[in-house]
């Protein structure tokens, strides 16, 4: 199969989705690159799946070592689809207890800010002395957790203009509501646009820039392999992709 063409500043690095920007790095993944079995074949990041922990584990080391990163230095909450963005305003330790939060920024080089994903939206921000990763799927958007990824990056000593990344994510003609969310977001349509409803609440949070890389995570089929996972094509067993973002 071969793989879909990328708006810049998106490109293609090996089997990730990567964007560099000055001394600002973000990578979103794929399925693709790594050791676990079906159904979370490969590169399942999802440590609270059922995949077996030793593979998760050997694809964390994979990708540590793709992207010359630290995960000792790895940033990660336990996503509950809320509005609240960690701030790190010094390395992780990886005894800490992981809090509940959807998503990390930082001003810290070197630490790593990581999300993970398998539908909803992963949106890198970016600006002068901070980063940040964001988990919005429709619950956190209508929240306001893009908000608090923008007040995180200026809490941290963030200047200038901000740019946004959309990941992959559930793409507008694919995602399917029912009558509740239609009502919520106050449209007529059969599918919600997440990236959409995200991009117009990033530029009324003054947000300068707005790059949206145009995957979606539900198209393809289930016995081809897609490009990623997919919880609302395939299922409760299913793997993660992350989304990465950090400063160097
Ligand atoms: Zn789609």
């Amino acid at each position: 199969m071969t793989v879909p063409a990328l708006p810049a500043p998106f490109r293609w690095d090996g089997h990730l989705v990567a964007v560099d920007l000055g001394d600002h790095h973000v990578r979103f993944t794929t399925r693709r690159g790594g050791v676990s079995r079906p159904p979370y074949d490969s590169l399942n990041l999802g440590r609270w799946t059922d995949d077996d922990p030793a593979s998760v584990a050997a694809n964390y080391a994979e990708l540590a070592e793709l992207l010359c990163v630290d995960f000792a230095r790895l940033a990660m909450g336990l996503q509950v689809h809320g509005s609240e963005v960690q701030r790190r305003d010094e390395e992780p330790d990886a005894e800490d207890e992981l809090l509940a939060c959807d998503g990390q920024a930082t001003h810290v080089e070197g630490v790593t800010c990581l999300v993970l994903t398998a539908d909803c939206l992963p949106v890198a921000l970016l600006c002068d002395g901070a980063v940040a990763m964001v988990h919005a799927g429709w619950r956190g958007l209508a929240e306001g957790v893009l908000d608090d990824g923008l007040r995180a990056l200026r809490e941290l000593g963030g200047r200038g203009a901000v740019i946004a990344l959309i990941g992959p994510g559930a793409g507008g003609e694919c995602y399917e509501v029912g009558d509740d969310l239609r009502a919520r977001f106050a449209t007529a349509e059969r599918t919600l646009d997440l990236k959409a409803i995200a991009a117009e609440a990033l530029r009324a949070g003054g947000v300068a820039e707005v790059h949206d890389v145009g995957l979606c995570t539900m198209c393809g089929r289930r016995d081809t392999t897609p490009l990623f996972f997919s919880h609302r094509r395939d299922g409760p067993r299913t793997g993660r992709q992350a989304g990465l973002a950090w400063l160097s």
